[in-house]
């Protein structure tokens, strides 16, 4: 079966400005990756007749199938056919149909269509003409020196019709059973990408089917596996073994797949233990009560919070003794052990965490920026009170405490769950 490369032209000065983005070029990449079509290129170039010729010509010589959006409207800037004319030499005529829907519409609304507008309705001589009912400007499809081209206007909910109406069914005839194209997104906490990319260092060197691809994201270091079958239960299948090859080396860190956050996956840990949590929160003002509650069903594990910002509310809300306070300070292991045990206390929850630290920018009692103490406490005892230094700035480094919290709580869990 033969294997098309596609790629994806798109046509405006608009955006290489960046007064918007490819969306069409991301949502035609989606939908042909479900055809089991490759796409290999993404290519942008402004309304301007020599380049868009260039463009094409780099397209046509190097690719099966080439989608072209945008620059088909009525302007002196829409220069897609032009572009193409000019390298290819093929006549433009007039498309009865598309005049006459042209005509109506500017009658309907009882205006006068400009001669522009004509230009609308011009289509390659032999090209098959791809209706637009959700515009003017029509599609085409033509079939040159064995490349097979489509042309489909820039407005996305034109492009979508079109698509739809009469690219993806004249695809699915094209390629008759192709490959189908599947993938999952394995997520991990507590290791750094290129921990994770060393130790699968093997299997990704040698990738073809399934590819691997490790990818940093804000919250999660992710794997994307995606493989290629005859059919979806092909495609599944090879993804199963890869899975099982790389949790079987890392699957400790793996919380995870697709969608799920690390809130959600410590959420579902919790029920599972059927353990409850509550938490003191000090330089994250809130950020891990925020995110737990985002997570649907965490009333069923998560008590409460107190924000003890300040030191006075520190004492008299959670009863962190003035001796620790005179002798440790606020920003102390001391400090946050206590926090943790005495919010599980009064909240009456399993667990309690702490987050206590300097945020920034200015040092506080002689600690530096990003110094910062996490404690766990599970039924009154303390199991975790750990000392951390966060680089960034203050929403940075809170951000990263919040994370780390979860990231403590998340295998905390995992380890008590093996042994329940
Ligand atoms: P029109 O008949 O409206 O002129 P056209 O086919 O000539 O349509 P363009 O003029 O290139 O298309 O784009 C029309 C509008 O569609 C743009 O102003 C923009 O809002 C949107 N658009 C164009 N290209 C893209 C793209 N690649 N991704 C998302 N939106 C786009
Ligand atoms: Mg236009």
């Amino acid at each position: 079966m033969k294997n098309y490369q596609a790629e994806i032209v798109a046509v405006g000065t608009e955006l290489l400005l960046g007064q918007i983005a490819n969306t069409n070029a991301q949502w035609l990449s989606e939908k042909l990756a479900s055809y089991g079509i490759n796409m290999y290129n993404h290519s942008v170039v402004g309304d301007n007749l020599e380049r868009v010729e260039q463009a094409f010509e780099l397209a046509q010589s190097r690719s099966d199938i080439v989608i072209v959006t945008g620059g088909l409207g009525p302007t002196a800037d829409d220069l897609t056919r032009e572009g193409f004319q000019q390298m290819t030499g093929l006549p433009l005529v007039e498309d009865k149909e598309s005049m006459k829907k042209i005509e109506t519409f500017f009658q309907n609304r009882g205006q006068t269509m400009t001669p522009n507008n004509r230009k609308q309705a011009r289509v390659f001589e032999g090209s098959t003409v791809l209706t637009n009912n959700a515009g003017m400007a029509p599609g085409m499809y033509v079939h040159y020196q064995s490349c097979h081209w489509f042309f489909l206007p820039g407005v996305p909910r034109e492009m979508k019709h079109i698509s739809q109406e009469e690219l993806f069914p004249f695809l699915e005839k094209l390629t008759g059973k192709q490959r189908i194209i599947q993938s999952v997104v394995l997520k991990f906490i507590g290791i750094g990408e290129s921990a994770l990319e060393h130790l699968l260092s093997d299997l990704i060197e040698k990738q073809t089917n399934p590819t691997i691809a490790p990818l940093a994201q804000d919250q999660a270091v992710v794997i994307r596996l995606t493989a290629r079958g005859e059919t979806k239960q092909e495609a599944e299948e090879m993804l199963e073994q890869t899975k099982t090859l790389i949790l079987k080396r890392v699957g400790e860190y793996c919380f995870g797949e697709n969608d799920v956050s690390i809130e959600e996956s410590v959420v579902q840990q919790l029920n599972r233990l059927g353990y409850s949590i509550s938490a003191s929160e000090s330089i994250t003002g809130g950020m891990f009560s925020q995110r737990m509650v985002s997570v649907s069903g965490a009333s069923n594990v998560f008590a409460g919070s107190f924000i003890t910002y300040q030191t006075r509310i520190k004492q008299e809300v959670l009863e962190v003794p003035s001796e620790i306070i005179d002798s440790h300070g606020v920003v102390s292991h001391a400090c946050s052990d206590v926090m943790a045990s005495n919010v599980a206390k009064k909240m009456q929850t399993n667990l309690g965490i702490s987050f206590t630290g300097v945020a920034g920018p200015e040092e506080q009692e002689g600690k530096p920026v990003g110094t910062v103490y996490i404690s766990l406490v599970d039924n009154g005892e303390l199991v975790v009170s750990e000392q951390f230094s966060f680089t960034g700035n203050r929403n940075h480094i809170r951000d990263r405490v919040c994370l780390k919290g979860f990231e403590i709580l998340y295998q905390y869990l995992k380890t008590k769950s093996n042994y329940n």
